[in-house]
């Protein structure tokens, strides 16, 4: 055992854990877990635990359905919401796992977290280490008599209102204290826009540990709010006509320790590598949508008027552009603000996906075009031709169609992720072409 892994063992004595939960996520970003008593922790660590991923969604063909998990030893933490009150008085914990063919024991193709790690080696071979932080937004909604989710909000709030308008301010207070016990660093939590609507950023970490705590993140946020009687929803565009919630993704890349992005010379601090990884970004902006905003209600947020980006473009001032360059206090905070992504994504994937296009613009050298410092929703489409301006695509088919076309974001999943998932999207963006809405319903059951 190494003695990071050493070091895990002690912990699961010291602190009296009883069970395990060694967790993965499938290609459409959602958390899986297997549990197994801690005293396995030992043999988890030295063979790895084997499971069927036959029945993962778009891991594997059913004869080749052994996979294993091998914990990474960094990722262990205690969790809070489970441990308060067992009954015994034992605590869980759970270990994030790269999962592995048993048939190579190489990293299995099919998932997210391994490509992501591929996006991160190639940064590195390229020199750079990749720093991301998010800011997740998200809803609380009342629960009915069932305990089923509504979209009823259980406050009335608008941007950084203060209690007692911020009922949910003890609910968010929770779901903070939640994420320090799993070693959360809360940088900031507010109350958004829309009404019942949250914000919590925690501080930037490298890529990887980040999408590992986006996984983490939304877990706790709607364990802590179920206990509150509370339904936490990530859904981008729960009620329609007022603000969604977004994950805008700050980047930036280091090497040798220094900030790869700040030039103290540029008008607006940024290195030429930032100007051509915001290219990259916005070349491939269309295709990584189908990534970054994955669900048919993703579309629902992208359109103008709710602070949410459809145009590909950047500023350093508007906040109605795809990518933002915030103010940055001291070099090593020069960062980029990707304002696309929403927290329906899986963030293994997502981070991949902008990596890959960012550094393909540092490669290809792509020409970063001037900011844009207007309002972009005020433009008309005669003004956006003369800046250049393109838009994102307008639903999930049109992305999946983007995402298609476009080799350096389908090289990102890798072809094994890249089929399942391209399949897996077509697929739901059929199923909603043949529903039948109740905006229809209320539009022309009575007019015709
Ligand atoms: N909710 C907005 C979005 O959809 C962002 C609002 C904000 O953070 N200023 O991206
Ligand atoms: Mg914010
Ligand atoms: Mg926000
Ligand atoms: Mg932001």
């Amino acid at each position: 055992l190494s003695t990071e892994e050493q070091a895990v063992l002690e912990e699961i004595e010291e602190k009296n854990v009883d069970f395990l939960r060694l967790q993965f996520t499938d290609i459409l970003g959602t958390v899986k877990n297997v549990s197994v008593p801690a005293d396995q922790a030992e043999k988890a660590f030295t063979e790895g635990i084997y499971f069927d991923g036959s029945s993962i969604e778009g891991y594997v063909r059913i004869q080749e359905s052994d996979m294993r998990l091998v914990p990474d030893p960094s990722t262990f933490a205690i969790l809070p919401w489970r441990s308060r009150d067992e009954i015994d008085g034992g605590n869980s914990a759970r270990l994030i796992c790269d999962v592995h063919d048993t048939s190579t024991d190489e990293p299995f193709v099919g998932d997210p977290r391994g490509v992501l790690k591929d996006a991160l080696d190639r940064a590195a071979e390229m020199g750079y280490t990749v720093n991301a932080a998010p800011e997740p937004e998200f809803f609380l909604f009342e629960e009915d008599e069932k305990g089923r989710a509504t979209t009823e909000t259980n406050d009335a709030g608008g941007y950084f209102d203060l209690a007692p308008k911020d009922l949910a301010s003890d609910v968010r207070r929770d779901i903070i204290y939640g994420l320090e016990e799993m070693d959360f660093d809360i940088e900031a939590s507010h109350h958004e826009v829309a009404e019942g609507q949250h914000e919590i950023n925690f501080t930037y970490d490298d890529a990887l540990s980040t999408a590992d705590n986006v996984a983490t993140f939304r877990a706790v946020v709607r364990a802590i709010a179920a206990e509150h009687d509370l339904h936490a929803t990530f859904m981008p565009k729960p009620i329609p006509r007022i603000n969604g919630s977004g994950m805008h993704t700050h980047i930036s890349l280091f090497e040798d320790g220094e900030n790869a992005f700040h030039d103290e010379d540029d008008e607006f601090n940024l290195s030429e590598t930032a100007h051509s990884f915001i290219a990259g970004v916005l070349e491939h902006a269309p295709a990584l949508a189908a990534v970054t905003n994955p669900t048919v209600n993703s579309y629902k947020r992208l359109v103008p008027g709710y602070e949410a980006p459809v145009y590909v473009a950047w500023s350093d001032r508007n906040r109605s552009a795809l990518i933002r360059k915030p103010a940055a206090r001291v070099p090593a905070a020069s960062r980029i603000e990707a304002r696309f992504p929403d927290p329906s994504c899986n963030p293994y994937l997502a981070f991949a996906a902008l990596i890959h296009a960012g550094l393909d613009g540092i490669e290809n050298d792509l020409e970063c075009p001037d900011p844009v410092r207007e309002n972009i929703y005020e433009f008309d489409e005669q003004k956006r031709e003369e800046y250049g301006i393109s838009t994102l695509p307008t639903n999930l088919g049109e992305a999946v169609d983007e995402l298609e076309d476009d080799e350096v974001v389908l090289d990102a999943l890798g072809p094994h992720i890249a089929e399942k998932f391209v399949e897996a999207k077509r697929s739901e963006f059929q199923d909603y072409l043949v529903d039948v809405s109740d905006w229809e319903l209320d539009r022309y059951l009575e007019k015709f």
